[in-house]
């Protein structure tokens, strides 16, 4: 049996009706992908199949005829739903046989634990005829391996535990990389996506190389560009200068890269200026504070914060001042203004930040609807004070009223207060 010379492209197969159903989340092929990735090898398709036999030969002959490794987890249990055994022999065409050396084992596997091994847990040892048994120390289901159309087949077992041991024992060691994928992503806050794209152009090009992509989550957008290719220096040379492109074309709103979060990269911006930032928030009830906190470190940069929920506290606490209420309402210009510019002022702080919106979904007018939300940013030097119309449900508002504040924060502390950000909206 002689596989593929080198594994250029591979594809992740995950076995289970627990999966497609939705109460497990496939954590395996996320894990196999970027080990893969590290070692030079992309993975261009995952599959989700159910417990079905001819489903899961089916999808084995398509990823074998398409790609030069396959890694199948899950379905190698000892259970009538376990069928990834006898769906790579009906792929292959082959016939089951035991494998007299994985019987004694999983035998023994029993023996130690001063249990008779079932007799369900026999077909555990059972191989195509051309497959060779791959031994699991942690527990009794054996993987397989075997040659499909030229594709290197590699079988293991679902749970994580099992199954990341024999990757490092049986798959790390047999990959051969065609050549190297290095990977680099520059994360962006307070633009939206499409405005992203529109701006980087033929950058994302999908023909062309290194390849630009873009991901947004929670009003952060990330830039990948990927480069496949034979030198990794020569592939980091070239990501560099696309790099440098989306720097030039996006410059301010990148906060940084991999998997640096925005309000890490806030503090370490506050750390490495001497700089303390206070919260005085309404609906975000604290979460810009707990953003903040759960950065380590941020001792250097944080004190205190206020929730202020009600008017009354917006007033004892921060100083709002009472006319504001009855004249502009708790959300608005004013309320926002003096929660973060008093608030800075009496925590001795060099930022103050301040939120007040409607989070919904009662308490919208047709004049502040629901996604309804001030934000204002304080320092010596002024305050400045957006409103913004933001989407979705509460939580989402109010995660979004959280991204939008850090990025008011990041862009001044950068020198450009005079930028907008996603989701803002003229108009008192
Ligand atoms: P198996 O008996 O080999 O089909 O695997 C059984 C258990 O492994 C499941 O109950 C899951 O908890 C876990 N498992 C299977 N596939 C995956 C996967 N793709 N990602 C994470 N866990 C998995
Ligand atoms: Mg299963």
């Amino acid at each position: 049996m002689t596989g593929p010379t080198t594994h250029a492209s591979a594809a992740i197969l995950s076995i289970g009706d627990e999966l497609v159903l939705g109460q497990t989340l496939d954590t395996n092929s996320k894990r196999l992908s970027a080990m893969l990735a590290e070692r030079g090898i992309m993975t261009r398709r995952h599959v989700t199949v159910d417990d079905d036999q001819t489903m899961i030969a089916a999808e084995l002959v398509l990823c074998a005829m398409r790609f030069d490794l396959v890694i199948v987890t899950g379905g190698l249990g000892p259970t009538a739903d376990d069928l990834t055994r006898h769906a790579l022999a009906e792929s292959l065409g082959e016939k089951l046989l035991t494998d007299e050396a994985s019987l004694a084992r999983v035998r023994s596997w029993f023996e130690a634990g001063g249990r008779e091994m079932p007799r369900a847990n026999a077909v555990q040892a059972m191989r195509p005829v051309s497959a060779a048994m791959l031994d699991n120390d942690l527990g009794t289901a054996p993987g397989l391996r075997a040659v499909l159309h030229g594709a290197d087949v590699f079988c293991l077992p679902g749970p994580p535990r099992e199954m990341l041991p024999m990757v490092e024992r049986f798959v790390l060691p047999a990959l051969r990389p065609a050549g190297v994928v290095v990977t680099r992503v520059l994360r962006t806050a307070g633009l939206g996506e499409s405005t992203i794209a529109e701006r980087l152009g033929g950058l994302m090009d999908r023909a062309r190389s290194p390849l630009v992509g873009t991901t947004a989550s929670q009003g952060v957008v990330s830039c990948r560009i990927r480069c496949e290719g034979a030198d990794a220096d020569e592939c980091r040379a070239m990501i560099a200068a696309d790099a440098e492109r989306v720097h030039e074309i996006v410059g301010p709103y990148v906060f940084g890269e991999g998997d640096q979060t925005l309000e890490g990269s806030v503090v370490s911006e506050l750390a490495a200026r001497k700089q303390r930032v206070t919260t005085v928030e309404s609906c975000t009830g604290g979460l810009i504070a707990a953003a903040i906190t759960g950065v380590p470190g941020s001792s250097d940069v944080f004190d205190r914060s206020l929730v202020t929920y009600a008017n009354g506290a917006k007033e004892e606490l921060a100083g709002v001042d009472p006319w504001v209420f009855d004249k502009m309402g708790a959300v608005s210009r004013e309320c926002v203004e003096q929660m973060a510019d008093r608030g800075r002022e009496r925590a001795g702080a060099d930022f103050g930040l301040a939120v007040s919106g409607i989070a919904g979904p009662d308490g919208g007018t047709d004049a502040k609807p629901v996604g309804t939300v001030w934000i204002a940013l304080a320092s010596r030097a002024g305050v400045d004070a957006r409103r913004f119309q933001l989407k979705g449900g509460r939580d989402n508002v109010r995660q979004r009223s959280v991204t939008c504040a850090l990025a008011m924060l990041w862009l001044a502390m950068h020198g450009h207060r005079d930028l907008p950000v996603l989701g803002e909206v003229g108009g008192a």
